[in-house]
């Protein structure tokens, strides 16, 4: 029996893997962090808590990396944990490199001092080509980060890279554009806008309000990336791999699709909120997939359109049960609508409105 290890099991992506490895006979350990609240709810959600063995770790915490390979002596490691929200990433620069930078390398610093031949998949993104004007991008493409996030990513894209070349091991990267889903965290802005049109629609909730719309995202659905995850460790060559549907659409074109699918006018509800554009944004993400179609006989399965089914079909499903008075594990009543969050943007945009900006880019480290 194959042995996996599944680094950042309870977020969106670690949850559809464990399951998809457990149809394939995989054993599934997984890694979680001490919380003081506990958040299993996706695992549960799919119902494959009970079926994975799970090993306290943190990226950040050499030892337990080291503890939860000796645990698990996998053959195929997926390093799925990160900080992955790109906004956060600008308020907490520091962490994000330490998570998803040097977390990253002390994973392949292990691998390469126990046993070289653990296949390791490392979770690169879109978010790599930045700047970057040419689109479709594809595994060639140039690379100019634009966030603290990327930045890291970039990090451990060429360090998985340079593992791989260096010790002859087994390590890949799936540069996997955006994929969404049910289980997708409520501060990303397709299940941020498919829980609002749900609480809309029921009337628990009045307006959506939103950053940039006009920026562009490659969305595919999280479902059929963990497939690709999977089918890069199976080659008989370690090697990068873009994965993506190679479509593009606008933010604006997600919201109007949502609103469609319960008969709402999105004009209606959405307002625009300075606060929530980034300091520096990625302006078209499109993925040429034509790599991973050849060599990994990989495709999506879900359209745009279906995917924004699923996801509104979804939440509105679990608020209709939530208000007849149904108890499940979910995110979204444990997320406020309405609490103060006063982050860097947020400073900076009190300072614009004094009149004491100091330019496009540049903000305050008040508060610190
Ligand atoms: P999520 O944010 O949903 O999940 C991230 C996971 O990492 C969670 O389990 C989280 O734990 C864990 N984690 C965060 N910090 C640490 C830490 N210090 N130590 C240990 N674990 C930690 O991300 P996704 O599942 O969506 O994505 C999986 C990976 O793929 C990430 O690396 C992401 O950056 C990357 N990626 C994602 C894309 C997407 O569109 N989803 C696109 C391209 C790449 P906890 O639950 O406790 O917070
Ligand atoms: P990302 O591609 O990893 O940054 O995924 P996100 O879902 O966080 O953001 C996708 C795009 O939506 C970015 O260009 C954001 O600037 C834009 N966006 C517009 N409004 C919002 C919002 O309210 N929340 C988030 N998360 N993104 C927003």
């Amino acid at each position: 029996m194959k042995r996996a290890l599944i680094t950042g099991i309870t977020g969106q992506d670690g949850p559809y893997l464990a399951k998809f490895l457990l149809e394939k006979g995989y054993k599934v350990f997984g890694t979680y962090r001490r919380v003081s609240t506990p958040n299993f709810w996706r695992l549960q959600d799919l119902g494959v808590l009970n079926k994975i063995t799970l090993i306290p770790a943190d990226m950040s915490d050499m030892s337990s990396l080291l503890e939860a390979v000796t645990i698990a002596e996998p053959d195929e490691v997926y390093n799925l944990a990160a900080q992955s929200f790109v906004g956060n990433s600008f308020d907490q620069p520091l962490l994000t490199s330490d998570v998803d930078a040097s977390g990253s390398t002390r994973f392949l610093e292990i691998i390469r001092h126990l046993k070289k031949n653990i296949k390791f998949y490392q979770a690169s993104t879109s978010e790599l080509y930045g700047a970057c004007e040419k689109v479709p991008q594809d595994e060639h493409t140039l690379m100019i980060p634009n966030s603290p996030y990327a930045a890291a990513k970039l990090y451990s894209f060429h360090m998985t890279r340079i593992y791989r070349h260096s010790y002859g091991m087994f390590a890949c990267n799936g540069i996997l554009f955006n994929h969404e889903s049910p289980l997708r965290g409520l501060e990303f802005v397709t299940r941020k806008i498919t829980n609002s049109v749900a609480r809309i629609k029921l009337g628990l909730q009045h307006e959506l309000r939103l950053g940039n719309l006009d920026t562009k995202r490659d969305w595919g659905y999280a479902p059929d990336y963990v497939k690709a995850m999977w089918l890069i460790l199976q080659q008989d060559k370690p090697d990068d791999f873009v994965i993506s549907t190679g479509e593009m659409h606008s933010v604006r074109e997600f919201v109007q699709e949502a609103f469609n699918v319960v008969g709402l006018n999105w004009k209606d509800f959405v307002v625009s909120d300075e606060r929530l554009k980034r300091p520096l944004d990625v302006y078209q993400l499109c993925g040429n997939n034509g790599k991973s179609r050849k060599v990994l006989k990989w495709k999506p399965a879900v359209t745009f359109k279906e995917l924004v089914k699923i996801m509104v079909e979804s939440d509105l499903g679990r608020w209709q049960r939530y208000m007849e008075g149904e108890v499940f594990p979910w995110d979204a009543p444990n997320h406020s609508h309405e609490v103060d969050i006063v982050s860097r943007n947020v400073v900076r945009d009190k300072e614009k409105e004094a009149g004491k900006s100091k330019g496009k880019g540049k903000f305050s480290l008040k508060g610190w």
